[in-house]
């Protein structure tokens, strides 16, 4: 990893903005990629820019450009379908298999001083989100994928497995999506003690304390009406029809890294369980501004660090760290 002078050769067409980087949230997939340099079938072959939770000001916009202008500051959306192709015509731009999404090689990501991207993939920020809390709409879009897909009712009890990040995330969606109140597990005390600062979250650490007994002693017996998995962790799999309650639903956002986990699929039909996964997000940008601008959802204590550009190979080498204290690092690239 190196910091150096980079040409993309990006051109602002008429539907694009050009955009002065501010602040960039490193995610686990990047630190996946500095680390391994490959997820899955994404392998870096070509020096690759990685980041892809960006904030920052639009310093140009294409002719056909009208809801963007010069000064606005944006989040920008990392994921571009092709405009044509079937998923996108039905809603579903997330899951086209063309789309073009940042630092996911060969795809160049947003830890540079510039950036082009597509006006309708690039979201004003109001005056009271700052570029911080705009960096990190991209994570909060998929606790907000992941609460549309459970499709909550006012009143719901939700388990959220994993206090990471993403598992806060979820939380912290679900409970601004209607539920009453959301049990978060995890192993590491001190990921819980982050997630336990918010009202609603209520944490159990699964080294002392046995999930499913707690939940059913929580829930007079009947357990949670959305089971939300967020770990990818194998042994977190066997007990989520357990977890659900008769009729519940269990909503899969984790990736176990052989891509195969155990499932009670007897237990899941005796319930008549609603199984629902996510992958990324689509049309969350807006809401997630929306609920962060409303005070609804504040995102702040969750950034544990913020950093110069200068020092972001500092920056990586700690989040290869994976420090149960840390939830979100932040480079300031353009500050
Ligand atoms: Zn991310």
């Amino acid at each position: 990893m190196s910091l150096r002078p980079f040409e993309t050769n990006q051109v602002v067409g008429p539907h694009d903005v050009k955009i002065a980087v501010h602040t960039v949230g490193v995610c686990g997939s990047d630190v996946h990629y500095y680390e391994e340099g490959q997820i899955g079938p994404f392998v870096v072959k070509e020096p690759m820019i990685l980041g892809h939770e960006a904030s920052g000001t639009v310093i140009e916009v294409g002719h056909a450009v009208t809801h963007l202008k010069v000064g606005d500051r944006v989040a920008a959306e990392p994921g571009i379908p092709d405009p044509n192709s079937r998923a996108s015509k039905l809603g579903l731009y997330n899951l086209d298999p063309a789309v073009r999404f940042w630092a996911t090689p060969p795809i160049h990501g947003c830890l540079i001083g510039h950036v082009v991207h597509p006006a309708a993939f690039t979201y004003r920020l109001p005056d009271n989100v700052s570029f911080a809390e705009g960096a990190m709409v991209e994570p909060f879009a998929i606790g907000m994928q992941s609460a549309a897909k459970a499709r909550i009712k006012p009143g719901d009890v939700a388990v959220v497995i994993g206090a990471g990040p993403i598992g806060i995330m979820i939380a912290l969606a679900a409970l601004a999506g209607g539920c009453a109140r959301v049990i978060v597990a995890d192993l590491a005390r001190p990921k819980l003690d982050i997630a336990a600062q918010y009202a609603g979250i209520a944490p159990v650490d699964v080294t002392k304390t046995d999930l499913v007994e707690h939940l059913l002693r929580e829930t007079g017996g009947w357990g949670a009406d959305i089971v939300f998995e967020a770990t990818g962790a194998a042994p977190a799999y066997r007990n989520l029809a357990e977890l659900a309650c008769p009729g519940g639903a269990i909503v899969l956002v984790g990736m176990p890294a052989k891509g195969t986990a155990e499932l009670d699929i007897v237990r899941i039909q005796t319930k008549e369980l609603r199984l629902e996964s996510i992958f990324r997000y689509a049309n969350m940008y807006d809401r997630a501004i929306e609920l962060i601008a409303s005070g609804k959802v504040d995102l702040k204590p969750l950034i544990s660090g913020t950093f110069p550009f200068e020092e972001s190979i500092a920056v990586f080498e700690r989040a290869a760290e994976h420090r149960p204290t840390d939830v979100k690092l932040q480079i300031v690239v353009n500050g």
